[in-house]
C-alpha cells in the first residue's frame, strides 16, 4: 500500500475463494468498510470456462444490502426466492434488493460462453430502508455517455449526464468506463461523494496515480473532477457515494448493525425461512459456524 496524499490511497486486493473461483476482493478493507454505500467489491476473471462448469454459487441468503451483478464477458443465470430467473450478459445490470431477506443462486448456465469476467458488488441499505421488501430488477439497456474516448455506462446513480433507472436508496454512482483508443477525460464528480476507481482490464492513470488490475484507488470527498487516462481496451470502474455515516456489521452474506441481527439471520437460514430458490440442482450453502460473542459491535 502506498499513500499518495491524505485523501488518496491505493490498496491491493486480497485473494478470496467463491466456489471454485479465485477472486480479487477489493472491498471491504480493514480500515475502510464502505465507500459511499458500496461495501463489497469482488473482481473475477477474465477466465476460460470452456468445457467446465464455470460459476456455481449455490442458494444462499442476504439481508440489508443490494447485490449488483455486472459482467464484462460471459453469461450468468440468476435465480432467487421470489421466483426470478434471469440471464445476464455484459452491459446489463442484475440488481437484487435483499431488504429484510432473500436467497439467490448464480451459476454459469449449462450452455455458456467460453469466457467469464465480471464484478460482484454490494450496496449497503441505509438504516431507514433495511427492512424493505426484497426485490429483483434486470436492466437490459442502460444509459451511456462518451467523454474523451471513454464509453461510459452508468448502472447506478448518474454520471456525465446519464442516469441509471436502477433503484437506489442512497446518493450513489456506479459506472463502467471502456477506453476506445487512448482515452483521456476530465470526469465530473459529485463533490459530496467519496469514490473508488479500479481497473478490470488494461491500466489507468487517475491524477498522478497509476493503476493496474488488483488495485483500488480511494478518492476522498471534496473534489469535483478526476483526470482519468487509459490505453485502448482498458476497462475501469468508478463507484462512489455520500459517506454512509452508519456503522456496518458484515458477516458472511449479511449486512446488519448488531450481532443479534446476524444471529437471527443465521437461524432463519438454518430454519429455511428465506424461501426456496427454484430450479437450482444442488444443495444450498450452509451458514458457517457463528459465535455472536466473537463479533464486535461496529464502530464508525
Ligand atoms: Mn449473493
Amino acid at each position: 500500500m502506498s499513500t499518495v496524499d491524505a485523501d488518496v490511497e491505493v490498496t491491493d486486493a486480497r485473494e478470496a475463494r467463491v466456489g471454485d473461483m479465485t477472486v480479487r476482493r477489493l472491498l471491504p478493507l480493514r480500515l475502510r468498510r464502505s465507500v459511499g454505500a458500496w461495501c463489497f467489491v469482488d473482481h473475477y476473471g477474465p477466465m476460460s470456462v470452456d468445457g467446465v462448469a464455470g460459476m456455481l454459487v449455490p442458494p444462499h441468503p442476504h439481508i440489508g444490502l443490494q447485490t449488483v451483478t455486472w459482467l464484462l464477458a460471459g453469461n450468468v443465470l440468476h435465480r432467487d426466492s421470489l421466483g426470478s430467473e434471469q440471464m445476464i450478459r455484459p452491459g446489463q445490470l442484475n440488481l437484487m434488493t435483499a431488504g429484510r431477506g432473500i436467497a439467490h443462486a448464480e451459476e454459469s448456465p449449462a450452455e455458456h460462453d467460453p469466457s467469464l469476467h465480471g464484478v460482484q458488488l454490494w450496496v449497503a441499505l441505509p438504516d431507514a430502508d433495511r427492512q424493505v421488501a426484497p426485490a429483483f430488477e434486470h436492466h437490459a439497456e442502460l444509459p451511456g455517455a462518451t467523454l474523451g474516448g471513454f464509453a461510459i455506462t452508468v448502472f447506478m446513480g448518474d454520471l456525465a449526464g446519464a442516469r441509471s433507472p436502477a433503484t437506489a436508496f442512497s446518493a450513489i454512482v456506479g459506472a463502467e468506463l471502456a477506453a476506445s483508443g487512448h482515452a483521456r477525460a476530465s470526469l465530473p464528480l459529485d463533490a459530496g461523494f467519496e469514490h473508488i476507481v479500479f481497473v478490470a482490464a488494461g491500466a489507468a492513470q487517475v491524477g498522478d496515480t497509476e493503476l493496474r488490475p488488483g488495485q483500488l484507488l480511494y478518492l476522498g470527498p471534496g473534489r469535483d473532477r478526476a483526470q482519468v487516462a487509459a490505453p485502448s481496451g482498458s476497462r475501469l470502474f468508478l463507484l462512489g457515494g455520500v459517506p454512509l455515516g452508519e456503522p456496518l456489521l458484515m458477516w458472511w452474506n449479511f449486512v446488519a448493525r448488531t450481532p443479534e441481527e446476524i444471529a437471527a439471520a443465521v437461524t432463519g437460514w438454518r430454519e429455511d425461512r428465506f424461501g426456496a430458490v427454484g430450479g437450482y440442482r444442488g444443495e444450498p450453502l450452509p451458514a458457517p459456524p457463528f459465535d455472536a460473542a466473537l463479533l464486535q459491535r461496529p464502530r464508525l
